[in-house]
């Protein structure tokens, strides 16, 4: 059966979406985030998760419960949403990863699966193989028909409502992401988690993220849930909710409490480099540094843990509200300037600004233009790829300024960087209405110069004029030489930048 997932509000490849789970008798708004709850250690329990910090669904390992005898029995006996005091939307891995960690599990889809009906679970997991990033093509390649045998397998099971994850795996190949997402929509599974991407987070490489999971949705439809399997950090969830993520799973929150680390969403801290806390959470007003240094080991892993916890959740709302507000990307954009490594993830997504922008809404609430990357956004990518399909008159005037007086041009458009030609009818019209600095960079005025060249290419019978205000030698030299240049009005020094 395939799991009703209703989009609603949407900018860039992000949405805010409503992911029917029937077992669970749940819809859970996404994007949302999974805390992961190891059965043996509940550094914050699931019944304060859901009371205290909103957690609509969870992660538990199904692979974990059933090889431990204790916990096996009690989730067979009582179920998980009692055993673990939950009632929201919960969702069971299959032991994957601990095939990846140790090359060998003693469990086939089949028989994890029916555990996973038999205790309970939302969504389950068949074992499908991660393969890391960097394998080779023939690895990758036989991998995936091992995974893709398991889908098959997990096809074959009677789960009834319980939904069913299809992983989509294939390293760092491309193609192979893109052919097996391809193939796992074709299945009649569920939610679609891209796998086997926590090496590439643990190595910030959020480019290779941003790459694989533009392939993964390329393969995939538009309406099928998408989870970022092992994806934790808030510093990164912007950027891949902006690529169409819709769920994510954190064990970060735990794991870095335990190491005395302290999530932000410009990056990771050590407790004992902090000073002052850069959080309005009640652990981080309610106590120094230094009083939450004197807690015993146990007590300020979870007060570590909560504040881990309130950064994500709260992340996740604020991200929920860009969308809504249509500023998504502006949010992404100020995270990319936390690390470097996020800024090259996000220019790695502007690589892919053509795929975004046939998802991205035609309106949303107003442009910012606040750094040279904006010059590469999916808008102004849709403008260019439009602007021949503007009928220009005989003579043109494109200008900074204001329309001329007099009928020297047939007509005056507006010349606006990073867009270029504007017809004045657009004018009042997302994205048209773009608040711009007044210090321009370069790449804002190059963009608006490779505008121009698109209108005159298309209208090679138009006479252009560009009346441009101080723009650099590096943008003027993107126009054509069929286009007349007049400057509007000389700058004391040619500032070139
Ligand atoms: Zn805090």
């Amino acid at each position: 059966m395939r799991a009703p997932f209703e989009m609603r509000d949407g900018d860039a490849l992000g949405r805010i979406g409503e992911l029917t789970v029937p077992r669970a008798g749940r819809t859970v708004e996404t994007p949302a985030l999974l805390p992961v709850i190891n059965p043996n250690i509940r550094t914050v329990s699931p019944a304060r998760l859901e009371a205290e910090f909103g957690a609509e669904i969870l992660i538990t390992n199904a692979y974990i419960i059933r090889g431990t005898d204790d916990l096996r029995e009690r989730a067979l006996d009582e179920g998980l949403h009692e055993m673990l005091e939950f009632s929201g939307a919960i969702v069971t891995d299959s032991g994957s990863f601990q095939l990846a960690e140790y090359g060998d599990i003693d469990v086939t889809t089949r028989e994890i699966l029916e555990f996973q009906h038999a205790i309970g679970s939302d969504v389950a997991t068949p074992v499908d193989v991660p393969t890391p990033p960097d394998a080779t093509r023939e690895t990758a390649e036989s991998d995936l028909e091992t995974t893709e045998q398991a889908l098959a397998d997990a096809e074959a099971v009677d789960t009834g409502e319980m939904l069913v994850n299809a992983p989509v795996q294939g390293s760092t190949h491309l193609d192979l992401r893109e052919a097996a997402a391809r193939h796992a929509d074709g299945t009649d599974l569920d939610v679609f988690p891209v796998g086997a991407v926590v090496p590439l987070m643990n190595e910030y490489r959020y480019a290779d993220v941003v790459d694989v999971v533009a392939a993964a949705k390329r393969g995939l439809g538009a309406d099928r849930p998408v989870h970022l399997f092992g994806a934790g950090h808030p510093m990164m969830f912007a950027l891949a909710v902006a690529m169409g993520c819709d769920l994510f799973d954190s064990a970060a929150y735990a794991i870095y409490a335990r190491d005395d680390r302290y999530l932000t969403v410009r990056g990771t801290r050590h407790l004992g480099d902090v000073d002052y806390f850069p959080c309005e959470c009640p652990i981080c007003t309610s106590r120094s540094p230094d009083d939450l240094r004197a807690e015993p080991d146990g007590e300020r892993e979870r007060l570590l843990a909560e504040h881990n916890l309130h950064v994500s959740f709260g992340e996740m709302r604020r991200i929920k509200d860009a969308i809504r507000e249509g500023n998504l990307l502006e949010l992404v954009e100020t995270r990319a300037r936390g690390h470097p490594t996020m800024l090259d993830g996000y220019r790695a997504l502007l690589d892919h600004a053509r795929q975004i922008e046939r998802a991205d809404p035609a309106s949303k609430g107003s442009f910012f233009y606040c750094s040279a990357e904006s010059a590469r956004r999916p808008e102004v990518v849709r403008h260019h790829d439009r602007l021949d399909r503007l009928d220009a008159p005989e003579t043109l005037l494109l200008t900074e300024g204001n329309a001329p007086t007099g009928d020297r041009f047939d007509a005056a458009w507006r010349l606006l960087p990073p867009f270029g030609p504007v017809p004045r009818a657009l004018s009042e019209t997302y994205p048209f209405t773009a608040e711009l600095p007044d210090r321009l960079d370069r790449a804002a005025h190059e963009a608006a110069a490779r505008g121009v060249a698109s209108l005159a290419d298309a209208n090679p019978d138009t006479d252009v004029t560009v009346a441009h205000d101080g723009w650099p030698d590096s943008a003027l030299a993107l126009l054509p030489a069929s286009v007349t240049v007049e400057p509007l009005g000389a700058r004391p020094d040619g500032d070139d930048e």
